[in-house]
């Protein structure tokens, strides 16, 4: 285990690259096969939450064994999107960065405060 309080998303990307490497799994990772692994991982996520109600689910999700296995697929779908950003080069906290001012533009406060509508319907 590592001290985690100052880590960025260079670091762990820097961690994982190394922990790929060693492992000579590059060959295997293809951006093609990467993006099909986020999202197989992504449906591990959607598995927790499968037939159990909003507050059931959220209630799990306090203490063991739910917030461990939902913290496990969370690791998952993150670690898959950092090589996806390492293998193609994407700078996430950029992309993220100015996904969140497009959104920003798209549902502006005075009509999207409390209203779950899409913005091609605000
Ligand atoms: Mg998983």
């Amino acid at each position: 285990m590592i001290d985690t309080t100052s880590q960025s998303l260079e670091d762990l990307t820097k961690r994982l690259v190394a922990f790929r490497n060693a492992r000579d799994w590059r060959q295997f990772h293809t951006l093609k096969d990467l993006i099909v692994s986020l999202n197989l991982e992504a449906a591990e996520l959607l598995e927790l939450v499968q037939w159990k109600p909003d507050t059931v689910f959220e209630s799990d999700c306090q203490e063991p064994p739910t917030r461990d296995r939902l913290a496990e697929e969370c690791a998952d779908v993150l670690l898959y999107l950092l090589l996806i950003a390492e293998r193609s080069g994407l700078d996430l906290i950029e992309a993220a960065d100015a996904k969140i001012s497009a959104n920003d533009r798209k549902y502006p406060v005075e009509k999207a405060r409390g209203n779950a509508k899409k913005y091609t319907e605000l």
